[in-house]
């Protein structure tokens, strides 16, 4: 029997439907063409990528210290409470970047980028915490993939193409480009902040503190915005959110203080 072009896009499109039945951990439904291990493989090449290009740290205190900020959060992956599907990486890495540019990142494949410029506005650990959570949070959310989804299927065309050949040099750079250097939207960003407090307080770090780095950012401005400032929200919609948020994060918070969780990362 003779397959169609219109049987090939309909198969084609019912695929992506049935991947595309996503929620985000705070219940908003998603749009989702690519699978977990394609988004996994391309995070993992953008990072690669990444550290080709940028020199890391020598600084072993400085390594520890920022290892020590990620580790607790990630360890508190699992108790975080969720109301759709979290992304929660096999293992995670961290890399911290030489570089005065004040910005971090984590990727799909649990990769984690921080660079030294940061550790400057982002000054105590709970401050730290707050931004590795903010990052944490994008991947647990799957937002990359949804990110990466809307790219595709803005190029209706080479969606076919892309679908049957998986992740190539091309679809490496498109991830780049979709994953590092594209702002993620406002829904993102406010989806990222709310997450990554629940995320930072129940790892025992202060939530409150996130409140008090967005005004250290807000004060330190800079030339080249960082992925948390690209398009965030107004600087006081996203403190008034926060602090909104602090009603639930509190007492997360001071759960994870009783149950001896609490942070000495120096
Ligand atoms: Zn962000």
């Amino acid at each position: 029997m003779r397959i169609s072009l219109r049987q090939t896009f309909i198969t084609l499109t019912l695929t992506a439907l049935v991947v595309a039945c996503a929620t985000s951990p705070l219940g908003r439904r998603q749009f989702v063409l690519i699978s977990d291990g394609e988004v996994t493989q391309a995070g993992v090449a953008s990072f690669k990528d990444m550290q080709k290009k940028l020199p890391q740290s020598k600084d072993a205190r400085q390594v520890a210290y920022v290892n020590c900020v990620a580790a607790a959060i990630v360890d508190d992956i699992p108790r975080l409470q969720t109301k759709g599907t979290l992304r929660v990486p096999s293992s995670w890495e961290v890399s911290v970047f030489d570089s005065k540019d004040v910005n971090a990142f984590a990727l799909p494949g649990g990769k984690i980028g921080v660079y030294t410029g940061l550790l400057k506005i982002a000054a105590t650990q709970d401050q730290l915490a707050a931004v590795i959570g903010h990052e944490v949070s994008h991947v647990l959310a799957g937002h990359s993939a949804e990110r990466y989804s809307e790219t595709m299927a803005s190029q209706v065309g080479s969606v076919l193409v892309q679908a049957t050949t998986g992740v190539n040099g091309q679809l490496i750079d498109m991830a780049t480009n979709a994953f590092i250097l594209l702002p993620f939207s406002r829904t993102h960003e406010t989806e990222a902040d709310l997450l990554g407090l629940d995320l930072m307080a129940g790892a025992g770090f202060d939530p409150r503190q996130s409140i008090a780095l967005w005004q250290n950012m807000a004060r330190a401005g800079g030339s080249k915005p960082a992925e948390f400032m690209s398009s965030h929200p107004s600087d006081e919609t996203r403190i008034r959110n926060l602090s909104e948020r602090l009603n639930t994060a509190m007492p997360i918070y001071e759960q994870a203080k009783a149950a001896g969780r609490q942070p000495r990362c120096s």
